[in-house]
C-alpha cells in the first residue's frame, strides 16, 4: 500500500516561512529530532511500566548515522514509534490547532511579529528542512502490526507506504541539501561537527545518544610497540552526551547559558527566558523544580484551550507532560518541571491529583516563584515592570480569585501607574507617598492621566495634591473590592461613596447647607426620579458644578465591565448626582426654584446630561438634550 497526501495549506505556509525567513540557526534541526526521539522513548518507558502489551527495554538509545556517500544523515530511536493515524495527524500537520487562526493573515504580519508566533509552535520536525530536501522517517508503532514509511520534500505533499520488518521506534533520514555558496551542508556529516552539536544542545538527554566514531591510533608492531609515523583507523561506537539531566545537577555546576538554553529547546522559544527559578529542596520532601517565565506571554495564554501545567518527573523519569495541580491558574504563564524522589512511579494520574506531597510541592514552588518575583521588583526594577506588563494582569486575577485568598501573598507585586508620576507605582510606595492629611488611597479608572485630571470629582482631590491610582484594566476595581484596604487604607474611588476630603467643619458646613435648602434638593430628586437614586450637595467639587458618583458597592466602571459579559445581568451602579452649592450655576438653579419656575426642569435635566456625558455614558435621548440646550442658547445670548 502506497498513498500521497497533501499537506495541509496552514503547514505548508508555515513550512515555507520557516525554512526561509525564521531560523538562521539551521543546525539546532539536530536537537529538535533529538528531542523528538528523546520525547518517544520517554513514552514508551512511561508505557511499559503500566503496559502489558509494551516489552520492558533495557538499552533505550538514540542512534547518529552519518553516510557520506549518500549524503544522508540518520537520526534512530527505539522509543513509541508512530501508528498510521499518528504518522498523518503529527507529521502531516504542523500547526497545532490553536495556532491556526494566527495563521490565517500571517503575510500581513510583520517579521518579529512572525517570529514570535512561530517561536511558541512546536515546528520540530520540521527544521530538518532547513538541511535537507528529503526526509525519510521509518517508523513501527508498538501498538499496531505494520510499520509505515514516510516521505517528504516538505513543500506539496508527502508519501506513506507500508513497510514490513521494521523494528520498532523510528528512523529519521535526512538527504541533505546540496552544497550553496555561503552553506555547506557537507559539515552535517561530519563526525566533529555533529559531536559537538550534540554537546551543544543536547547533552542533557537522559538517552545515551550514539554514533560510530573514528579514532586514528598508532599502529603496532608485532611486539605492540607503536610504529613511528604509521596510524591506523579504528572505529568504535561512543556515547556522546554526558546524560546528566541538566535539573539533575548542583546549581553551581550549570551555568545561565546552559539553563537557558534548556528552556529555548524545551519549550520552543527563541528568546531567554525573563527569568529561572532553578530550585533543590531536601528534608522532609524532597524535589528539583525548574520553573521559567517566559518574556512573552505565550500567543494563547487567555484562550480556554490553553493548558497550564508543569511537567512532572519522578525519579528522573517522565510522568506527565502538563500537570495542572502544580501551578495555580494565576501563574498559568510558567513553563518548567518537578522531579521528585517521593512520588511514586506507578502513581496513576488520577491518584496524582491527590497526592499530598503534590500538594506540598505545588504550594513551595508557588512561594518560591513569588519571592523570586519580589526579589526582581526590589534589585531589578526595570525587569519587573516587564514582567508585569507581561502579566499583571494574571497577579490581579491572582489577589481577586478565591475571594481573596491570595491576597496578601500578592498585593505587593502590584503596580499601577498613577495621575502624579512617571513611573508606575507598588501600593506600599503609593501609601509611603501620602501627603500630609491623606488617609485613604484613592483610585480612578480611565485610560488617561488627562482624562483622569479633568474630571469634576478631581477637583479637591488637586486641591490636597493626593496622587490618584489609575485603573486601566477591567478587573482593577474587582480587585479593590476584594482586599478592601491595604496596609490599614481604605481605598477610596473619586467617584463613589463619600471620599472624607473635608474637614470636620466644612462637613458641618455642607450638612448645614443641605437642610436649609431640603426642599429645593427634593424637588431635584423629584425631577429626576427616574434617573437618579439621590440628589445631594457635593463634598469633592469646587471648580465644577456637578458630577455624578455611585453609591457604595457597585461602581460605574463594574457596571461597564459587567454589562459587556456574555449573559451580562442587568446590575446598575446606584446614580447619585452631587450638586457644587458654591457654583454659580447653583444660584441660578435656587432662583428658578424660588421663582416656581417651570424651567427648573429643563436645568435638572441638562445638569444630570452633564454628569453623564463626562462620565462617558450615552444620553438617553441626544436629541432632545440638544433641543434643550439650543434653546437655553438661543435665551442665553447677548447678540
Ligand atoms: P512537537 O515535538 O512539538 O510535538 P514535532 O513537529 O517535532 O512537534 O513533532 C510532531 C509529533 O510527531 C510529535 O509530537 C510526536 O508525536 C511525533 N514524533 C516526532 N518525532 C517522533 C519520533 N522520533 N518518534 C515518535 N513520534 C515522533
Amino acid at each position: 500500500m502506497s498513498e500521497i497526501r497533501e499537506f495541509k495549506t496552514e503547514s505548508k505556509r508555515l513550512l515555507e516561512l520557516m525554512i526561509n525567513s525564521i531560523y538562521t540557526n539551521k543546525e539546532i534541526f539536530l536537537r529538535e529530532l533529538i528531542s523528538n526521539a528523546s520525547d518517544a522513548i520517554d513514552k514508551h518507558h512511561y508505557l511499559s511500566l503500566t503496559n502489558d502489551k509494551l516489552n520492558h527495554v533495557d538499552d533505550y538509545q538514540i542512534f547518529i548515522e552519518a553516510n557520506k556517500e549518500l549524503r544522508t544523515l540518520s537520526i534512530i530511536d527505539n522509543g513509541i514509534g508512530m501508528t498510521y493515524d499518528e504518522l498523518i495527524n503529527n507529521l502531516g500537520t504542523i500547526a497545532k490547532s490553536g495556532s491556526l487562526d494566527f495563521m490565517k493573515d500571517i503575510n500581513e504580519k510583520s517579521e518579529q511579529e512572525k517570529l514570535d508566533i512561530i517561536g511558541q509552535f512546536g515546528v520540530g520536525f520540521y527544521s530538518a528542512y532547513m538541511v535537507a530536501s528529503k526526509v525519510v522517517v521509518k517508523t513501527k508503532s508498538s501498538f499496531e502490526e505494520k510499520g509505515y514509511i514516510f516521505s517528504s520534500n516538505g513543500t506539496e505533499s508527502y508519501e506513506i507506504t507500508e513497510a514490513e520488518g521494521l523494528k520498532f521506534g523510528t528512523e529519521v533520514t535526512l538527504y541533505l541539501r546540496e552544497n550553496v555558496e555561503n552553506e555547506n551542508y557537507d559539515k552535517y556529516l561530519d563526525e566533529y561537527e555533529l559531536r559537538s552539536l550534540v554537546k551543544k544542545y543536547s547533552d542533557y538527554i537522559r538517552y545515551p545518544i550514539k554514533m560510530e566514531v573514528t579514532h586514528e591510533n598508532p599502529k603496532l608492531d608485532s611486539d605492540g610497540k607503536p610504529i613511528k609515523d604509521e596510524y591506523e583507523e579504528t572505529t568504535e561506537i561512543e556515547t556522546l552526551n554526558s546524560m546528566t539531566p541538566i535539573w539533575k545537577k548542583k546549581k553551581n555546576e550549570v551555568t545561565d547559558e546552559e539553563l537557558n538554553e534548556f528552556y529555548k529547546q524545551k519549550y520552543y522559544d527563541y528568546q531567554d527566558p525573563l527569568a529561572t527559578i532553578f530550585v533543590n529542596v531536601e528534608g522532609a520532601l524532597n524535589y528539583t523544580a525548574l520553573v521559567y517565565i517566559p518574556k512573552k506571554a505565550p500567543y494563547d495564554l487567555y484562550y480556554d484551550k490553553y493548558e497550564k501545567g508543569l511537567q512532572l518527573y519522578s525519579k528522573g523519569v517522565f510522568i506527565m507532560e502538563k500537570c495542572k495541580d502544580l501551578v495555580p491558574d494565576y501563574l498559568r504563564f510558567i513553563k518548567g518541571l518537578v522531579d521528585s524522589n517521593d512520588l511514586s512511579l506507578n502513581i496513576s494520574r488520577e491518584i496524582l491529583q491527590q497526592t499530598h506531597q503534590l500538594e506540598k510541592i505545588a504550594t513551595n514552588v508557588e512561594k518560591k516563584i513569588v519571592s523570586r518575583l519580589e526579589k526582581m521588583l526590589k534589585d531589578e526594577r526595570e525587569l519587573y515592570v516587564d514582567f508585569f506588563k507581561n502579566y499583571g494582569l494574571n497577579l490581579k486575577y491572582g489577589v481577586y480569585d478565591k475571594y481573596g485568598l491570595k491576597k496578601e501573598l500578592l498585593q505587593n507585586l502590584l503596580l499601577y501607574k498613577t495621575v502624579n508620576k512617571e513611573e508606575m507605582v507598588t501600593l506600599k510606595e503609593y501609601v509611603e507617598g501620602f501627603v500630609e492629611g491623606q488617609e485613604n488611597i484613592y483610585f480612578a479608572s480611565g485610560k488617561t492621566k488627562e482624562a483622569i485630571m479633568s474630571l469634576p470629582q478631581m477637583d479637591l482631590i488637586k486641591k490636597q495634591g493626593y496622587d490618584v491610582l489609575m485603573l486601566t484594566d477591567d478587573i482593577d476595581e474587582f480587585v479593590f473590592g476584594i482586599m478592601q484596604e491595604y496596609d490599614g487604607k481604605k481605598f477610596k474611588s473619586i467617584n463613589q461613596g463619600d471620599l472624607d476630603l473635608l474637614s470636620k467643619e466644612e462637613k458641618e458646613k455642607i450638612d448645614n447647607l443641605a437642610t436649609d435648602k431640603k426642599t429645593l434638593l427634593e424637588k431635584l430628586k423629584e425631577i429626576l426620579k427616574d434617573e437618579v437614586s439621590d440628589v445631594v450637595f457635593s463634598k469633592r467639587l469646587t471648580d465644577s458644578p456637578v458630577c455624578l458618583v455611585s453609591a457604595d458597592g457597585m461602581s460605574f466602571e463594574m457596571e461597564k465591565v459587567m454589562a459587556a459579559m456574555p449573559n451580562a445581568k442587568d446590575a446598575k451602579a446606584d446614580r447619585i448626582l452631587e450638586i457644587n452649592p458654591h457654583h454659580k450655576l447653583f444660584e441660578t438653579i435656587e432662583n428658578l426654584y424660588n421663582d416656581n419656575n417651570v424651567e427648573l426642569e429643563d436645568y435638572a435635566y441638562l445638569l444630570y446630561s452633564q454628569a453623564l456625558l463626562i462620565e462617558g455614558f450615552p444620553l438617553k435621548d441626544p436629541v432632545e438634550f440638544s433641543n434643550k440646550m439650543c434653546e437655553l442658547m438661543i435665551k442665553g445670548a447677548k447678540y
